[in-house]
């Protein structure tokens, strides 16, 4: 029986045990590189969502890119699901009660109920399923253009700065970058392109942010489990801001076992993967949006002045331009 079948089925039975079974064993697939990279990408697109639902829903859909509740979909975006597409299922947390003997719900020390989380499959679709009015673009979507790397540079830069961080070029003989906890510095190598630029700020970001005390001896388990956090969590957020993943290694996964441990602790890996690289990506998208809005901005002005200049004809032209251009000065 094919792996997509079987999910189905127990989806149709809502066979929640099942299910939840069935995806711990399918976790060891992606401790193979390609569907690694598979699974981080979709993560930089649902960054939202916790690593099994990325797991649940790409075992629905290969091509997931963006989803939703059917309701969402109709108030949030104008759009609404197409007739007959079937929903794709997530797990999602709802908090009960807990009742004694007698039925009667328990309380803790200070009188509050005592609950417990549990999980419940619910429908969402994908939005290759919906039709309506377009989803405007993102603002983290970037093109290839020397704007839009200098704008995540920046970003990238700030967020640093955050955590007094600062950047510095060097000619490096051997490696693109380092972080150096002691100096809190990140070194770049002198004449990176930009996207090896922005994919070695991530990668050191990452290290930065998890392993200040982390081991330095290249040949120590710990290290090799640092640098596939760094470069995971550096994969993911590239793919979110749409930049160029081409070569990335994964090499550490080679060796990970699949027996039940070291299945869990694969798990946890993921689990601080993405709740490290959902963190940078908010991050980075707010500075994003500021800087992108200040562009805005200062494009609108532009704009008016540059239909201002063409609709003028009259001899006053010049006195409005100066004044103009005085307010120009003043912003
Ligand atoms: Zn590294």
């Amino acid at each position: 029986m094919s792996e997509e079948k079987s999910v189905s089925d127990m989806i149709l039975e809502k066979d929640t045990k099942g299910l939840s079974e069935h995806m711990k064993k399918g976790i060891k697939n992606y401790l193979q590189s390609d569907q690694y990279a598979t699974f981080l990408k979709a993560m930089g697109k649902l960054h939202n969502y916790s690593p099994k639902n990325i797991q649940l829903l790409l075992s629905q859909n290969k091509n997931i890119s963006m989803v939703a509740g059917f309701n969402t979909w109709k108030k949030d975006f104008q759009r609404t699901v197409n007739k007959g597409e079937k929903s794709l299922k997530i797990w999602m947390p709802f908090t009960v009660k807990q009742k004694d003997e007698n039925g009667k719900i328990k309380l803790d020390d200070q009188g509050k109920p005592i609950t417990f989380t549990g999980f419940k499959l619910g429908s969402v679709f994908d939005v290759s399923q919906t039709n309506g009015k377009d989803i405007p673009k993102a603002l983290y979507e970037l093109s290839e253009t020397k704007e839009d790397y200098q704008d995540l540079y920046r970003s990238l830069r700030a967020t640093l700065q955050e955590s007094q961080i600062d950047i510095e070029w060097k000619n490096l003989p051997e490696a693109k970058g380092y972080y150096s906890p002691t100096e809190n510095k990140i070194v770049l190598k002198s004449g990176l392109s930009s996207t090896h630029t922005i994919k070695t700020i991530l990668h050191e970001m990452a290290h930065s942010r998890l392993h200040k005390d982390g081991s330095f001896d290249k040949l120590s388990e710990a290290y090799k489990l640092q640098e596939l956090q760094a470069e995971s969590i550096a994969y993911v957020v590239s793919n979110h801001f749409g930049i160029d993943t081409g070569a990335y290694s994964f090499g550490y996964l080679a060796s990970w076992s699949d027996d039940k441990k070291g299945l869990s602790d694969f798990e946890s890996q993921l689990s601080i993967i993405q709740s490290e690289a959902k963190k940078i990506i908010d991050t980075v998208d707010a500075k994003l949006e500021k800087i992108k809005e200040k562009g805005t901005i200062e494009n609108t002005f532009e704009n008016k002045f540059s239909s201002f200049k063409q609709s003028k004809t009259d001899k006053e032209v010049g006195n409005n331009l100066s004044q103009n251009l005085g307010k120009a000065n003043g912003l």
